[in-house]
């Protein structure tokens, strides 16, 4: 089966859990051609996702993440919608956190997500259209305990989109922010303080047992996508009606 040339090329980061795997599910429903990215991709390649190329990156290592992106693009045309989806969340108190957790989160959500927009950014200002969507979350607006770094990275998510997003406004590029609700992924899975993750599982029950399902995540950034050129859902915030 060819490429579907009315559908232009999709790059999802962070595709291989979570919110990631989502969007590569909703956009493959779609027939989009699609560039998959996360360091972990057997479990990816099992979805024999149709005109999608899936590749081992890491987006803190900004000379692969472009090669991956050259070989997509020779094969699928430019990238009209990247969604910096890569993230990774290491709670803990600042008293006592390794500071080597505070980097690499500052590495993967920050400079990964600025190392995407530099790669299809420059392409797109030149085409007069193209979407980013960073996903930043719910702790990139408001502050929990525990999440001092990693609400810092989120903070950062909104202020450089937004940034960008008036550098590039007058060549129809749009750069948003999906700011999602606590969802179950493995996202929790990474911080070593059980007490820590004890604790956060506490304060989901009191949203009744109901977080966000990720299938949200990925129908709003499709339709955040999906809409004319000349729209721009700037920020989207989005949780479990139950979550304070
Ligand atoms: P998951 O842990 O399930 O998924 C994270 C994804 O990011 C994985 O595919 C992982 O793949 C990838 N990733 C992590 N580090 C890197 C890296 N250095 N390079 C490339 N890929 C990387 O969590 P979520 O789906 O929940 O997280 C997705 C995004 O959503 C994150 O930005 C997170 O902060 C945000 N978010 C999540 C919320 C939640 O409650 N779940 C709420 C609000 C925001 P691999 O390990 O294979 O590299």
């Amino acid at each position: 089966e060819g490429v579907n040339m009315s559908k232009k090329l999709v790059v999802i980061t962070g595709a291989s859990s979570g919110f990631g795997l989502e969007l590569a599910k909703e956009f493959a429903a779609q027939g989009y051609p699609m560039l998959l990215l996360a360091r972990r991709i057997d479990g990816l390649q099992a979805y024999n996702f149709k005109n999608t190329l899936i590749k081992s990156v890491d987006v803190t290592d900004y000379t692969s993440f472009q090669a991956a992106i050259a070989e997509a693009e020779a094969l699928y045309g430019k990238t009209d919608l990247l969604v910096n989806n890569a993230g990774i969340m290491l709670l803990g108190s600042l008293l006592d956190q390794n500071p080597d957790e505070w980097q690499s989160m500052l590495n993967v959500n920050v400079m990964g997500v600025l190392n995407g927009i530099q790669l299809v950014i420059k392409n797109m200002v030149a085409a007069n259209t193209g979407t980013i969507v960073n996903v930043s979350s719910i702790a990139g607006r408001k502050t929990f305990p525990n999440h001092a770094a990693y609400c810092g990275t989120k903070f950062a998510v909104h202020a450089l989109t937004e940034t960008v997003r008036q550098e590039v406004a007058l060549s129809n590029v749009r750069v948003l922010t999906i700011a999602p609700g606590a969802a179950e992924t493995e996202l929790l899975s990474h911080t070593t303080s059980q007490e820590i993750i004890d604790g956060y599982n506490e304060w989901k029950e009191t949203m009744g047992g109901k977080s966000l399902d990720p299938k949200y995540i990925a129908s709003s950034v499709r339709f955040m996508y999906e809409l004319p050129q000349e729209v721009s859902i700037r920020e989207l915030v989005i949780s479990a009606t139950r979550q304070d």
